[in-house]
């Protein structure tokens, strides 16, 4: 790994040389390298899917002759977005025992903090409970569970936890994992030659501390196995008076096959939920991230992003950065509302760009399905309704990749748990089902036929 940085740096340097500050400090420098798969493809991770396609759209081409230049030699570049970066690491990581998630290294990242968080009706209870956790943890909200929709800010908030508890409290040990971190450490000590003392060793690491704390609890595995250890975890932690915090984009109800010991146990203490922001907090937490990231935007266009944009803040904070990034490209101080007006131009386009929309694949599910639009968006609960509900839900999941509160808007305000139970469902059935793999087969070929 000493190597590959080095040979990146090399690259970088290079880089630096051949494109504008601009270019190079917006696409260059977030990415990362991962591998150099057989001394032939470089793997690159970027910051989003928006950078990703940005560097593939505008430098791809400049990067493989920079790098050409370097080896002399033809060199294939892989970008991901984080959603692959995910699944090759988890994928390498099975390769490569020697990876260690576990280093002591503070996980928390440093913007993450309460003071960067912005405080708005949607979110007060979460922060409240989680200063009142921060500053005495283990004492009454215990386990605090804290669940909301996708880019609404758990994992802000639990980083916010830690770092004001080793700011504050620097004994305490505390433990910040991912569920699936959780997962694959247990699964790995569990496929270790020395089987017992790995398993020892990963107990002493969840439960020699003094708050755990577990994100994204939703993708607990279904083995039980695993289960059972983080039950038994949770119990000697919290028998103990150790303080648990666990997010999740469901309440604890809605997570499926979660057995009903472990349930009671998530529902033990407080549940809070993390709600949309309104229009003053959008904007509160648009001028926080100017403030933080040193951004010169007129307040016309902060109150034009947070209008225009009012799911997650996630998609608040991308489109602000984006804004600004076209407003340095012109060589501009500050970024006002033409700015603006360009970047959601570009993401209409970009959502388009040889697609279809969220309403010409909602017809195409009418079609097949021959019924009406007012059927799809509306209430109706009968089962020749809610099937192809269900499907148009689902497909317009998996071909705009929109975050699960927008699709919840354009099917008539329903709530975002709905649409993921509706695209977990159907998306089990795509793989196990050869009736709706059909289904869906002619559904695309009706939009393909326009
Ligand atoms: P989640 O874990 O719920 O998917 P994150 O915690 O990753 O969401 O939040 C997504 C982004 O939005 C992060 O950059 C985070 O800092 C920011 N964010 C979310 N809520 C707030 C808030 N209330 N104030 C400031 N920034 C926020
Ligand atoms: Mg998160």
């Amino acid at each position: 790994m000493q190597e590959l940085n080095e040979l990146w740096n090399v690259i970088m340097e290079k880089i630096e040389l051949s494109v504008s500050h601009v270019s190079y400090e917006m696409w260059f420098k977030p990415l990362r390298v991962l591998d150099f798969v057989d001394n032939k493809k470089l793997i690159l991770a970027t910051k989003s899917t928006f950078a990703k396609n940005q560097v593939l759209k505008n430098y791809y081409d400049k990067l493989k002759n920079i790098i050409k230049e370097i080896f002399e030699d033809d060199v294939d570049i892989e970008i991901l977005d984080p959603a692959e970066e995910k699944t090759f690491l988890s994928e390498n990581k099975k390769k490569d025992k020697t990876v260690d998630i576990q280093s002591d290294k503070n996980p928390f990242n440093p913007k993450y903090t309460f003071d960067n968080f912005v405080v708005g009706k949607c979110n007060q209870y979460v922060y409240a409970a989680s200063r009142a956790v921060a500053e005495n943890p283990g004492k009454k909200l215990n386990p605090l569970f804290i669940y909301g929709g996708s880019g609404l800010g758990k994992t802000h908030i639990l980083h916010a936890i830690g770092n004001y508890i080793r700011e504050y409290k620097p004994n305490l040990k505390i433990k910040y994992v991912t569920c699936d971190d959780f997962t694959n450490d247990y699964i790995e000590s569990l496929n270790q030659a020395g089987k017992i003392n790995a398993i020892g060793a990963f107990r002493t690491r969840y439960r020699n501390v003094d708050v755990l704390m577990i994100d994204d609890i939703q993708f607990i595995s279904k083995r039980m196995s695993t289960q059972e250890e983080f039950f038994n975890t949770f119990n000697e932690l919290h028998l103990n008076g150790k303080q648990v915090i666990i997010s999740s984009d469901r309440n604890p109800d809605e997570i499926p096959e979660l057995t009903d010991r472990l349930r009671t146990r998530l529902k033990s203490g407080l549940i809070q939920d993390m709600q949309t922001p309104d229009f003053e907090t959008r904007v509160a937490i648009l001028r926080k991230k100017c403030q933080i990231e040193k951004y010169s935007i007129d307040d016309e266009t902060i109150n034009y992003i947070a209008e225009k944009i009012d799911t997650s803040v996630r998609e608040l904070e991308g489109m602000l950065s984006k804004v600004w990034f076209l407003a340095t490209l012109l060589g501009k101080q500050s970024a006002d509302i033409s700015d603006a007006k360009e970047a959601f131009d570009d993401k209409n386009e970009e959502k388009n760009e040889g697609g279809k929309n969220a309403e010409q694949i909602i017809n195409a599910v009418c079609d097949y399905f021959n019924i009406t639009k007012n059927d799809i968006i509306g209430k109706k609960r009968n089962k020749e309704i809610v099937e192809p509900r269900m499907v148009a839900i689902y497909m317009v999941e998996e071909m705009l990749e929109l975050p699960l509160v927008s699709i919840g808007q354009l099917f008539g305000g329903r709530d975002h748990t709905t649409i993921m139970h509706a695209r977990d469902k159907i998306g089990k059935e795509v793989k196990t089902n050869k009736k709706t793999q059909n289904i869906i087969n002619e559904i695309k070929k009706i939009l393909q036929g326009g």
